[in-house]
């Protein structure tokens, strides 16, 4: 019979790794456990960081606000803190799966899924957001495009685990948006998704810019030349029509049940005219 353990502490959680080399990590349990429910994840013993109250809530501290992995996402959502500086994130949250859902998935089961269609991470790439990870001997923190090393694929040690999200609090930016589209209000993955941060002049002239995009590529899609064609230049359509032009051209979508590849490289580009306002 499989254990289910539910350390409160690190101290309990690291001896819960030692007694249970095997064991997955699960937070919300609403990727983890569906997939175990429905045979496309092993069974096999469980710790749990549902009691790990260090996991939990969101503070500041220096620059930085650090967002506890094992946050749920409802709670997030209701975040000040959050919505004052990095409404991108919040909105982002939103759209994720239903209220019920929401109550029970955590940020740290988002990014660690690395779904290309994970809804938080277009927001977290153009918040550069990073990773701390944390295991009984050292922490580290990794850029969240280097965490995410491929679908599915985090660059998590073993004995390790998310601890938290950290964000800089200063970014200057004066424009966040983002957009998922899916097939229903709730409970949809998301066709494409798209998160940009940009700084604007008073003339709407682009003086900083970062775009992410979801569900258009094995992982999360960001685009050198798609800022180049924004950067320097006035957020008006004439500027939108000839970046979503390249970021037609820097997606890279398959055909799957949700839609067309077609559609989601004509979506990928046309969702920057949302930036007009
Ligand atoms: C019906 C349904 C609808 C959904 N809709 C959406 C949606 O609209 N958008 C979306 O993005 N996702 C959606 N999901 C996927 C899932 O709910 C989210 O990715 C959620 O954020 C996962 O968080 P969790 O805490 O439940 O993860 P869990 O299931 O607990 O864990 C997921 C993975 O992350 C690992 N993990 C979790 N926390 C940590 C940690 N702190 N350190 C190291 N590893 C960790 C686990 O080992 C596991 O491999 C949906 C799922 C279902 C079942």
């Amino acid at each position: 019979m499989s254990a289910v353990l539910l350390p409160d502490s690190f101290e309990a959680l690291w001896e819960a790794f030692e007694a249970y080399p095997q064991a997955r990590l699960f937070a919300g349990g609403t990727d983890l456990l569906v997939h175990r429910h429905t045979g496309r994840a092993p069974e096999g013993d469980l710790i749990g960081l549902e009691r790990m109250g260090e996991l939990k809530g969101v503070r500041q501290e220096g620059d930085f606000v650090l967002i506890g992995a094992a946050t749920p996402v409802t709670r997030l959502m209701r975040e000040p803190l959050l919505a004052d500086a990095f409404p991108v994130l919040t909105s982002a949250l939103a759209t994720i799966g239903g209220p019920a859902l929401r109550n029970m998935a955590t940020l740290g089961g988002n990014v660690c899924t690395a779904s290309p269609a994970g809804d938080s991470l277009p927001a977290l790439y153009v918040l550069e957001a990073e990773v701390v990870l944390q295991s009984r001997r050292q922490q580290r923190q990794l850029p969240i495009r280097e965490f995410i090393t491929g679908p599915g694929r985090i660059a998590l040690q073993p004995g390790e685990i998310v601890s938290a999200i950290r964000l800089r609090r200063d970014h200057g930016y004066t424009v966040q948006h983002f957009e998922k589209v899916g097939q229903r209000q709730a409970h949809a993955i998301s066709i494409v998704s798209l998160a940009v941060c940009a700084t604007l002049a008073s003339d709407r002239t682009v003086t900083a810019i970062r775009c992410a995009w979801g569900s258009v590529g094995p992982t999360i899609i960001e685009s050198d030349a798609v800022q180049a064609a924004l950067f320097g230049r006035r957020l008006d359509e004439a500027t939108l029509a000839d970046a979503a032009k390249v970021a037609m051209q820097a997606v890279s979508p398959i055909d799957d049940i949700r839609a067309s590849a077609v559609y989601r490289r004509q979506l990928a580009g046309n969702l920057l005219y949302r930036l007009l306002g």
